[in-house]
Formats: C-alpha cells, structure tokens, sequence
C-alpha cells in the first residue's frame, strides 16, 4: 500500500512542473517514463526482501502516541540500530532512514551524470517521500484493524484523492526554498506531522460510519479482475468532507517536498550538467565535426 495509482502519479507528475530550472527542463523530457514508474517501489515488494520496511515507519511502537517526542527513535541509523536492533527496526519500518539513503544515490547519481541512474532514483526517492506523507503510513494500526476500521487505507489514500484529486489545488510553492541543504533531516518532522494526522484519519471514520451507518456504508466494486468490498461513495463524500481538507494538504506537501529533495539533490552534487542536454550537445558537436570532415 501506499498512495493510490493514480495519486502517486499526480506528485511526480506536478512536482515536475514545479521544480526549478534546469532541472525542470530535464525531467520534463523525461516525464513520461517518470509517471509511469511512480508506483515501482510498491512492485518490488512482492519480489524484493528487504522492500516492504522502506515505506512506512510504525512510530506508535517506539511509545505512547500521544506523546510524540518519546514516539521518535534516534534520527542516526547507527544509534537506532544500537537502540532497537537492525531486525526489530526493519519490522517497525525503516522509512525516514531509507528516504536519507535514497537522497544520497540521487546526489551520486548527478554527481556520475547517468541519466538512467538519475531517473531511477528520482522516482524512487518521490516514492518513498510521498508515503510517508500519508498517515497510516506512520502507524502499525495501518488498515484500522486494531479499531474495527478494515479498510481505512485504500479509503484515505485511494478512494478520497480518486474521486476528489481533480478538485486539489496542490501548487503552493511560490514562496518555497527549493534549496535546503538540511532537507534530508527534515524527513522527521514530516512523519511527525502525518503522525498527528492520524486522530482526524480515524475519528472522521467513525463518525461518518454512525451517521450512514453500516448498510449504506459499503459497496461492491470491480478493480481489475477482482471484486472488492469498499466504502461506498456516499460514504467517501462523506469522509471526505470530515478530513476537512486533509488528503489534499498532505499531497500538496509530498509534492513540495519532492521538488525541493530533487533540487538539493541536484545542487549537492556539484549543479552538474543534465545528462539529456550533454547528449544533445554532443550529438550536434558530431554533427559539426562530420560536416567539416
Ligand atoms: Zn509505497
């Protein structure tokens, strides 16, 4: 899980439009392949061990949620390995960690100027930044089965941004630093953030199922090949209306921070020459020297 299809391809796909010269131009050549391999990560984690931790992280099991600066583990992966253990952190998810790692191989990867590097690890990092905006993405009551909620998930981050996404209004970075070199450390503060988050995510749940009540609050519907029971849309408008603008502010956010991930990323590495362009410049220098010859 993480967001849905369509919303995971929407971030990539604005953050695009927005993220500053040059690179703008650069991924813009690039876009098409870059929104289709939005949801990668979550392929992987049927085939790759080690994948599934990188998307979340369970912040209720470091301690009480309620209290949240005893709910952080150390930001340094060395100390929290020393704290908790490599094993019992990868089971609580390991998702800020990961995201400094995946920070650091788009810097190598501008830094190498490999196109297909870069591309690869540009997605990825969106990827990973984006989930860890939703907030069941920072709890181990990630599906509401603890609260009797089953289904809460594909509700808020599939249902909600599918039926209301084209209603979002997600650019709001004009007054943004697209540069921040301490971005990477900020990842912390971000699943803090969607932490807090989680008590409008279930309490909306429960007052829009007493309202509707449970006949009226689930539908069948077929996604692909299989026949699913979800939230109905009564139901989703509803909800929606309860979150009072939430999916929408934590979308707007994933993609303000995936634009200014990949700047920093970018001028961390030196602002080295974009790939697609030295090849363009070369091609005509070839050009030349064959005209000459
Ligand atoms: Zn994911």
């Amino acid at each position: 899980m993480g967001w849905g299809f369509a919303a995971h391809r929407k971030i990539v796909d604005v953050a695009i439009h927005h993220v500053p010269e040059p690179l703008h131009s650069f991924l813009k050549l690039n876009r098409e392949w870059l929104v289709e391999h939005a949801l990668d990560a979550d392929l992987r984690k049927h085939s790759v061990i080690g994948e599934a931790e990188k998307h979340y992280i369970d912040l209720d099991e470091f301690g009480a949620s309620d209290s949240l600066s005893i709910c952080m583990p150390p930001p340094n992966w060395k100390d929290a390995v020393a704290t908790f253990g490599e094993a019992e952190l990868r089971e609580r998810g390991i998702g800020p960690w990961n995201v400094k790692w995946q920070f650091k191989n788009l810097i190598d990867a501008f830094e190498a100027q490999d196109k297909n590097r870069i591309l690869r690890s540009t997605v990825d990092l969106a990827h990973y930044l984006a989930d860890l905006h939703v907030p069941l993405h920072t709890s181990k009551n990630y599906d509401g089965a603890l609260t009797g909620q089953i289904g809460i998930h594909a509700l808020w981050e599939t249902q909600v941004p599918e039926s209301k996404m084209d209603e979002f209004s997600l650019v709001n970075l004009e007054t943004v630093q697209h540069w921040n070199p301490q971005c990477a450390n900020s990842i912390w503060q971000v699943v803090k953030e969607s932490h807090m988050c989680l008590d409008i995510v279930f309490k909306a749940e429960k007052e829009a199922m007493n309202e509707i009540g449970e006949n009226q609050a689930f539908s069948f519907c077929t996604r692909g090949r299989v026949r699913q029971k979800m939230r109905s849309d009564a139901f989703v408008e509803l909800y929606y209306d309860k979150l009072k603008g939430q999916v929408e502010q934590r979308m707007a956010k994933s993609i303000q921070a995936c634009s200014i991930y990949w700047y920093s990323a970018w001028v961390m590495a030196g602002q080295p020459p974009l790939p697609g362009k030295k090849t363009e410049i070369s091609r005509v220098r070839a050009m030349i020297e064959w005209i000459i010859k």
